[in-house]
């Protein structure tokens, strides 16, 4: 387990949700184990656009690309929980 101090956001692996060690080629957050796993797409669950990562004051999120039509945002963790959903 990663110790971390109350309040600190520690970055996350985009594909795995553990902490993230390095980016990959696209600027995503990522583990040594998914740097190699290429670039991560997630489509907007509100309107289908294509959401991109972005750096905001509280760490890395998705946003959608059809922002301002669109302000639908996820943090990493909620986009793996998004896909852990539809596993089932
Ligand atoms: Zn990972
Ligand atoms: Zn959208």
């Amino acid at each position: 387990m990663v110790k971390m101090k109350n309040g600190t956001k520690s970055t996350i692996c985009v594909y795995c949700g553990k902490t993230a060690t390095r980016m990959n080629k696209w600027k995503q957050p990522v583990c040594s184990e998914h740097v190699i796993k290429g670039e991560k797409k997630r489509d907007c669950p509100e309107c289908g656009a294509t959401m991109v990562l972005r750096k905001g004051k509280f760490g890395y999120f998705w946003g959608c690309s059809a922002f301002p039509n669109c302000d639908k945002t996820l943090s990493i963790q909620q986009e793996l929980d998004l896909d852990k959903d539809k596993k089932e």
